[in-house]
């Protein structure tokens, strides 16, 4: 088992090796680079986050995890080779595609997502649970950000891979982001012990802001104060830096980000047609619910003022409302 993961270590970093070479060093690798470069990724970007290239082949990793002497059977338990469907040997998994290493804490590669250029599906193939990567807990890109995370003190979430490289090109150095999967518990765990802040920020659709949504209470739950920075258009980060740059990006969505709470008022506004009286009365009894909720009289008073301001109402009415609710609660 120790065995098993050391030698899928050794197998992870030559492959990181050999993709790497072939995106910087071959022809094959040409139109990868391309790629790379119309998405705004500078050598050195693309040297920082090692990316590589999977080329179009059926051998090309297989050949040199054999050469240096790597069984091929566990190769495909590690999730670098595909067994063929007539059983008779192993095909490299990634094909075709950008390849971008995950890391783990420690900054040995443990797995790879890998973007396909055109519009081949699926988009991204991520490596599958193994010895080394566990998704539950994994955050891509962890090992970089660290140090300004204990810096700033604050943690920053993004949805994606070219998310978080982007932002990182914007000087946002505390990013990371999950892969393909949900935030879990634990991630949030482990967060916490890095710093008591986290920014989500996921894509401005709604897709993304669903998800913010669900991601609030499981990094409460572990202790940590939320913010929520938020996209327009239903841009995600990427998109938004190549539209309006990184310095604006900075100010904001990330320093302009909102707190958790302010995020679910204006969540919750999604399903009202605030021009209406009903609907304008129908969300200000759930605002009025949800501020009731919050443990600190100081923040409760808070949001009710800018409920009072905003839609016109008596700032009495409402705080009569809430001590209607946390009486009936008691
Ligand atoms: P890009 O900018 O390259 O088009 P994205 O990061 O904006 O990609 P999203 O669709 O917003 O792509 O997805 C966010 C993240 O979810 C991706 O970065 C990737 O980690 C993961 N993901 C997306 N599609 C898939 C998929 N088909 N299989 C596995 N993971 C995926
Ligand atoms: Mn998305
Ligand atoms: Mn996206
Ligand atoms: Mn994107």
């Amino acid at each position: 088992q120790q065995q098993e993961r050391s030698e899928l270590l050794k197998a992870y970093e030559l492959s990181a090796r050999v993709y790497r070479s072939i995106l910087m060093n071959t022809v094959q690798g040409r139109d990868a680079l391309a790629y790379l470069r119309s998405r705004g990724m500078s050598d050195e970007l693309i040297e920082t986050f090692q990316l590589g290239y999977a080329p179009n082949m059926w051998d090309a990793l297989a050949k040199q995890l054999e050469k240096s002497g790597f069984l091929l059977p566990s190769m495909e338990r590690g999730g670098l080779l595909s067994a063929k469907a007539d059983g008779q040997g192993f095909v490299d998994k990634f094909r075709d595609r950008v390849m971008i290493p995950i890391h783990d804490p420690k900054g040995r590669v443990i797995a790879f997502g890998g973007r396909a250029m055109g519009d081949v599906q699926p988009k991204y193939l991520n490596s599958p649970e193994t010895a080394l990567f566990h998704k539950s807990h994994s955050l891509f890109n962890l090992h970089r950000a660290r140090t300004d995370i204990r810096k700033r003190e604050q943690i920053v979430l993004f949805e994606g891979y070219f998310d978080v490289i982007r932002a990182w090109d914007a000087g946002v150095h505390h990013g990371v982001a999950t892969m393909g999967t949900a935030l879990t518990a634990e991630h949030a765990e482990a967060i916490k012990r890095l710093t008591g802040e986290a920014v989500i920020c996921y894509d401005g659709d709604s897709a993304g802001q669903a998800a913010a949504f669900k991601s609030i209470p499981l990094l409460e739950q572990a202790g940590l104060i939320v913010k929520v920075a938020m996209l327009p258009d239903g841009k995600d980060p990427d998109e938004y830096i190549a539209a309006f740059g990184p310095e604006r990006f900075v100010r904001e969505v990330i320093e302009g980000a909102v707190t958790s709470t302010k995020f679910r008022l204006l969540y919750a506004r999604r399903n009202f047609r605030l021009q209406e009286e009903a609907d304008r009365l129908r969300y200000l009894s759930g605002a009025v619910k949800l501020i009731a909720g919050l443990p600190s009289p100081l923040e409760r008073e808070h949001y009710l003022r800018e409920l009072a301001s905003e839609f016109d109402v008596s700032l009495d009415a409402l705080k009569a409302d809430v001590a209607e609710l946390l009486l009936r609660r008691e």
